[in-house]
């Protein structure tokens, strides 16, 4: 079922077959009253709902505790992108707080006009140098950087080549373009080299990820950057999961796979191992000057508060002189993903440590989201169209502050409670 639900649901439609790909078009006559039949189905689903927007009332470490059912519930953290600690990092903290006491809150204006500051320079200068690059640029938001950088860079005649499992940033700054957009089979390299044969002759843009957010997989970068080379097309990645993550300096996963040179332009977030917020591209000069005015989520958006500017530098800084935060990323990523599958779990196509959890049916999902957050795991559901729908899972992230205690606690919870449900759906409490 998807598209389009112009009706009153039937009492079976409120079983767990319609999905958000349902209510894309809606009945009402104004664009702000939503599909009728979405209403019935939220509400329907208001005990399955109530596992989304999860309140934290405390960091996102690797333990915190949450809001659950009105109380709060202590838990194990699997779901926050704090890679390597350092959103609760003290120096980190501190670095905010000063620049907070000395500049203010907001940067209160764009950075062409006035929201640059001198600290937006200094992280602009750190982000080149640290990944080899001429220039820099940040910008308030992850989400907004994919979308106006290549919004800014891709114009009708352009088309825009994506993975098919690419974040929406990355679709939604294609579709912004007006480019033409096409996809290849994720990670393909035959149907990357048959997506660029059938538009030869336009100027092309590859778009990748480092680490695939769902998936958990690295992109295949030798093989689709010989096929994007073979054709002269330029490449765009993404690597809002794998910068301070991956490679022996935490560049990214173009570092991991001794690729760098051949990427032109790199985008990341600082929103997860930074354990900040706002996004960041860097290239060479001439691009970024150029996407400086073009990009309007940059030029037309007020610039990061410098406290978080302060904060992201400090990290950076913490990053480069502790390569045994990604040592101890790494080695809890793969002795919990170890452990999983031996229980049975399937962590589909994940190398790194970001993890689905797969259970493939969304009744399922939901009663074990639940099952998982009384015993005091924090995992994040996964539903379709995220996923397909034999793909519906939850996600762990594995972080550095994990202890093995942690983990272990954690696979104990899973154990009991995913693995017999796999096995015996009915034993499962609702
Ligand atoms: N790219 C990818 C691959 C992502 O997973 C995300 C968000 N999770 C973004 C971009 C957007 O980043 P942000 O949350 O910092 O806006």
């Amino acid at each position: 079922m998807s598209g389009n639900l112009n009706r009153q649901l039937s009492e079976q439609e409120f079983d767990a077959k319609l999905s958000l790909a349902d209510f894309v078009v809606g009945d009402s006559d104004d664009p702000l009253v939503p599909p009728l039949a979405f209403t019935q189905w939220r509400q329907a689903g208001a005990w399955e709902a109530t596992l989304y927007e999860p309140e934290l009332l405390a960091t996102a470490d690797a333990r915190t505790t949450i809001n659950y059912g009105g109380k709060p519930r202590s838990v194990i953290n699997l779901c926050s992108y704090n890679y390597l600690g350092l959103a609760n990092r003290p120096e980190v903290i501190a670095a905010a707080r000063d620049a907070l006491s000395k500049y203010g809150m907001g940067a209160c204006g764009s950075p062409l006009l006035s929201g640059m500051t001198d600290l937006h320079r200094q992280l602009e200068r750190r982000v080149a140098e640290f990944l080899d690059r001429e220039d820099a640029m940040l910008f308030n938001s992850g989400f907004g950087g994919a979308l106006g950088t290549i919004s800014g860079l891709l114009r009708k005649t352009d088309v825009a080549v994506l993975d098919n499992r690419s974040h929406l940033s990355l679709r939604d700054g294609a579709v912004l373009s007006r480019s033409r957009v096409d996809r290849f089979e994720h990670n393909d390299p035959a149907s990357l080299d048959a997506a660029l044969c059938r538009r030869k002759g336009k100027r092309q843009l590859v778009i990748v990820e480092g680490i695939y957010s769902m998936d958990g997989d690295f992109a295949s970068l030798d093989g689709l950057l010989d096929v994007a080379e073979s054709h002269n097309a330029s490449v765009f990645i993404d690597e809002a999961h794998s910068m301070l993550g991956c490679g022996a300096n935490g560049r990214g996963a173009a570092e991991h796979f001794g690729v760098e040179k051949r990427i032109p332009l790199v985008y990341g977030t600082f929103s997860k191992a930074f354990g900040a917020l706002g996004g960041f591209v860097t290239g060479r000069v001439e691009t970024l000057d150029y996407l400086r005015y073009y990009a309007h989520s940059y030029a037309y958006s007020c610039a990061l508060p410098p406290a978080i500017v302060a904060a992201v530098l400090r990290a950076l800084e913490i990053a480069g002189h502790e390569p045994e935060l990604r040592d101890r990323l790494w080695s809890n990523a793969k002795y919990f993903r170890d452990h999983l599958n031996a229980i049975g779990i399937d962590t589909g196509a994940s190398t790194t440590y970001i993890m689905p959890l797969v259970v493939g049916d969304r009744a399922r999902m939901y009663q074990l989201g639940h099952e998982l957050r009384r015993r005091g795991l924090f995992v994040a559901p996964v539903d379709f169209p995220a996923v397909p729908e034999d793909r519906i899972c939850f996600r762990a992230c594995v972080t550095a502050n994990h202890t093995r205690a942690d983990l272990d606690e954690a696979l104990n919870i899973v154990a009991d409670t995913f693995a017999p449900a796999l096995r015996h759906p009915e034993s499962l409490r609702g």
